[in-house]
This record gives structure tokens, sequence and C-alpha cells, in this order.
């Protein structure tokens, strides 16, 4: 673009075509047009003053030879005799720039003409007195004078070819001090070029790189030059700032994508936790709408049988209506205290009344509130505990997970088969196992059997649980600190294990000072 404007411009201007050069040409090219203008400036002012000198020294030469012949000529001219006139104009033939000689009395006669190089376009022009030059000759006369009066007059034609050649071989030694000039100004116009293009060509050559790679941390070699130094210098410290800009924007810019990614995956999380919590409250609302349903069914039904019946049934039916009611009622009764409990749990707004008990004691204790059960299902408790290992609980709520578990496993017990209940303290705190020979938990839903309303696949036979005890168990083991996982035992059977957590030594030193 800018390199055809300049071929434009320079069209216009023949100073301005230089510009459509590199920087080095026309470093060149200026040196070399100064040099020549300076020397044929110089050249065609010697060469017009000597052309001056030469044909005022050719004027002065021959005056003083025409001023000679004219004072030998008196006696021909006051005689007429034109042989002796012809002889003293002779005498010119020792010049030879004369072409031709006359001689001419006062009345313009001419006595005596010598032509030495006759010549067909020899003009004479009217001259009486004086010199002048015409085309490529110089006309002089000489007016002869005696006593005071005009006797003749001398007319002399020289050819100024001598002076014409001494100028040509002036110019040609012009011409060649000319050419020698310029030899010689070349290896100093170039020695110039590289001091002042080499460092811009560097410069250019790195704005291009720049440009190209997009690279700000290049730099520009610094040079000894002064001007193009300062230049460089303000050059790279323009890129010093351009490189801290833009790497404070790639900065803003990476943090800018990161925050919004965070906020992106933040807002997800959010989202599906959301979406999560919707669903479990649906599927909640749901099974609660179900479970309370049922004995509430019920309790309608056997109230309706024993309305319509209570004249013609006998008094055992209508004692059967009566504890169905009851048994519905304190089934919706359990049901909705467990409710209750766990969104008293979950809510966290259960407060554990923790103190230092012995372990073994609480799990016979268990055990024996279900002496009768066990008995009616032939199956046997066995309590592995190795010590009376004291704990820091609270002994109702640990009495409530023993309960749930040790009343799980006896429900489904194959009959004469044993439950075996170990103590033992591990790394992370007390830990309690139960174990059953039972139908076990199938392994997709070890996890799942502590989720509110939830019967494995193995055991949904309508034992008539709620399905909310493993979750309320879960809720009181994590108030502890601890945690409650399942696991299947060979050849069958399921385990439950909980922990708890020894206690911070100033959470329970009242409490240990107590007991000691
Ligand atoms: P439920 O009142 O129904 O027993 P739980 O929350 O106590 O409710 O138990 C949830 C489900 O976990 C049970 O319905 C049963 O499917 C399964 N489960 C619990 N304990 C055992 C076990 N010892 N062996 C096999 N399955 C078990």
């Amino acid at each position: 673009m800018e390199r055809g404007w300049r071929q434009r411009a320079g069209a216009v201007c023949p100073c301005k075509a230089i510009g459509c050069f590199s920087i080095r040409v026309r470093i060149l090219l200026v040196a070399l047009i100064s040099a020549g203008v300076s020397v044929l400036l110089l050249a065609g002012g010697l060469a017009v003053y000597e052309w001056q000198a030469l044909r005022a020294g050719m004027v002065r030469d021959l005056e003083v030879l025409v001023h000679a012949v004219g004072e030998g000529s008196g006696a021909a001219l006051t005689f007429g005799d034109e042989e002796s006139a012809t002889k003293i104009l002779s005498s010119f033939r020792a010049e030879p720039s004369v072409l031709a000689a006359r001689l001419s009395d006062t009345h313009g006669h001419v006595i005596a003409s010598v032509q030495f190089h006759p010549r067909d376009d020899l003009e004479i022009l009217p001259l009486s007195k004086g010199h002048v030059f015409e085309g490529e000759n110089l006309h002089l006369a000489y007016s002869i004078q005696r006593n005071g009066s005009d006797l003749g007059s001398v007319y002399v034609v020289a050819s100024t070819s001598e002076v014409r050649s001494r100028i040509a071989h002036f110019l040609a030694a012009v011409a060649i001090i000319l050419l020698v000039a310029l030899i010689a100004t070349l290896p100093l116009a170039y020695r110039l070029r590289n001091t002042v293009s080499d460092p811009i060509d560097e410069l250019s050559g790195t704005v291009e790189r720049i440009s190209r790679d997009m690279d700000y941390s290049i730099r520009a070699r610094q040079v000894p030059d002064p001007e193009i130094g300062l230049l460089v210098l303000g050059f790279n410290s323009m890129l010093a700032r351009i490189e801290e800009t833009d790497r404070r924007l790639r900065d803003a810019q990476s943090g800018l994508e990161r925050r919004v990614e965070e906020r992106t995956s933040e807002l997800l999380v959010a989202k599906e936790a959301a979406e999560e919590a919707a669903r479990a409250k649906s599927e909640f609302l749901a099974n609660v709408s179900h479970e309370l349903r049922t004995p509430l069914h019920g309790i309608l039904s056997f109230a309706l049988f024993g309305e319509e019946r209570v004249d013609t049934a006998d008094s055992s039916t209508i004692i059967r209506y009566f504890s169905r009611i009851r048994e519905s009622g304190e089934r919706l009764l359990v049901l909705v205290d467990e409710l209750l409990d766990l969104s008293k749990l979950e809510a966290r707004k259960v407060e554990l009344d923790r103190e230092w008990y012995p372990l073994g004691t609480i799990v016979r204790c268990v055990a024996d509130e279900f002496q009768s059960l066990l008995s009616e299902q032939n199956v046997s408790v066995a309590i592995a505990s190795t010590s009376e290992e004291q704990v820091y609980v609270d002994r109702n709520r640990l009495m409530q997970v023993l309960r749930n578990i040790i009343g799980n496993a006896i429900k489904f017990s194959p009959d004469g088969s044993v439950i075996e209940v170990r103590t033992s303290h591990a790394e992370e705190g007390w830990t309690v196992s139960i174990s059953d020979e039972g139908v076990g938990i199938p392994e997709d839903q070890l996890s799942s059997v502590f989720e509110k309303f939830f019967q494995s696949s193995l055991t949904k036979t309508g034992a008539g649980g709620t399905g909310l005890g493993l979750a309320i168990t879960r809720e009181i083991v994590q108030a502890h600190g601890g945690h409650i996982w399942a696991v299947n035992r060979q050849p069958r059977g399921a385990v439950f294990y909980f922990t708890i957590p020894y206690p911070e030594p100033e959470q329970s030193s009242d409490e240990t000072e107590r007991i000691a």
C-alpha cells in the first residue's frame, strides 16, 4: 500500500521517485547524487570560467598581433601597395588560429586579403574596430591611425577551435574526475548505508517477527548509534508495556474463565442437589402417605366391620375387630413416633445425653429384651465382648441402635440359627458387629438399606417393618460421630458394623473424673 503510493507519487515528481526504493538504495543514491552534483557544479563553474579566460586570452594575443601588423601597414595603405600589404598580412600565418586577414583603407576598399585556410562559408563582418565572437570564429578589427587621422583598418578572422578543444579536454578531465569521485564515494556510501540501514532493518525485522508470532517478549537489539539507539530503547520499553498489559489481560481472561467454570460447576452441583432433594422429598411424601394409609385403612375397615356386624357377630369377632384396630393404631403410632424421631435427628435437634457406660452390659440388656421373641423363633444371641469396656455414649440411643439391628437380625434369621454380637475397639473407635445367618442383602443394596422406607428385594415379604429403623440408626451413629455399614457373610447372612469414636479428652474429662 505504502509502496504503491510512493510509486504513484514518484511518477509525478522525480525527487519522490527515490522514495519507492528501499532505505539502503536511497542512502546510496543520495550519497552518489550529492557527490555527482557537487563535482558537476564545480566542474561547470570552472568550465565557464576557463571558457571566458581562454577567449579573453585569444582576443588579447590576437590584438597584439593585429596591432603590430597594423602599425607595419601604414606605408602599404598610404600608397595602396597591394603586394607589400599582402606580404605584411602573410605574417599572420605564424598564428595557426587565423583563418583570413584583410587590409582596407578608410573608404572600406580592400587593399589586400589573405585566406590561410580557404573555406566557402567564411563570413566577413563589417567591423572596423573591436572584436566579436560569431559562430565558431573570432572577428577582430584594428583601426590604423597616423598623426591623428585614420589610414584604414586590419581585419582578422580567427578560429576558436583551440579554445573549444581545450574546453573539451577540460570537460573530459571533469568526466574522469566525476567517475573517480563516484567510485570513491561508493565505499563511503556503503558504510554510511550500513550504519543507518542495518539497525533500521533489524528493527523492522523485529517488528515483523512480533506481529507474525504475537510474541511480545521479543526485544530489539541495542545499537551504538545514539539516535537509533534511542528509538530502540523507546521501542523496547513500549514492548515491555504491551507485554505486561497482554499478560494482565491473559491472567484476567483465564481467571474469568476459571471463575465461570467454577460457578457453572457449583451451579450444576447445586441444581443436581436441589433436584435430588426435590425427588427425595416427593418420594418420601409418597412413602409416608402410603405407610400412613395402610394402618389407617385397617382401622377404618375394621371399625366399619364392627359397625355393620355389631348386632349379628359374636363377641369374639367384635373383640378381634377391636384388637385389629388397636394393632393398626399402635403401628400408626410407632410410624408417627419414628417419623418425628427421624426428622428431629436429621435436623440435628436431638441433644445426646452422653456418659460413660459399660458396652457389654448395654448389649446384654438389649438381648434380654428379645428373650421371648428369641425362644419363639428358636434363635439365640451370642455376645462376644472381651471386657466390660466403658463407652462414652447416649445410653438410650445406643440401645435404640442395637434394638433395631438385633431386631432385624432376629426377624430374618432362620430357625435354630445364632446371632453373634461382637464388641472391639479399633483405631477409629469402639466397634460393634451384629451378624446373622439370614437371607443377607443383595450386594448392590448394601448401602440402600439405610435409606428411609427401603426394603431389600430379598425381604419384601411384608415382614411388618416401617422401613425407618436403619435410617434412624444411621442418624444416631452419625450424631455420635461414628459410621455404620453392612456386608454379607459367607455362606449366608448379613453383618452390620457401627463405630463410636473415642471422645476428645476435654469432651469427656468431667465424666472421666466423675467415674474415677
Ligand atoms: P424395617 O422396619 O423394614 O426392618 P429397617 O430400616 O430396619 O426397616 O430395614 C430396612 C430393610 O433392610 C429391611 O426391610 C430389610 O430388607 C433389610 N434388612 C435389614 N436388616 C437385615 C438383615 N439382618 N438381613 C437382611 N436384610 C436386612
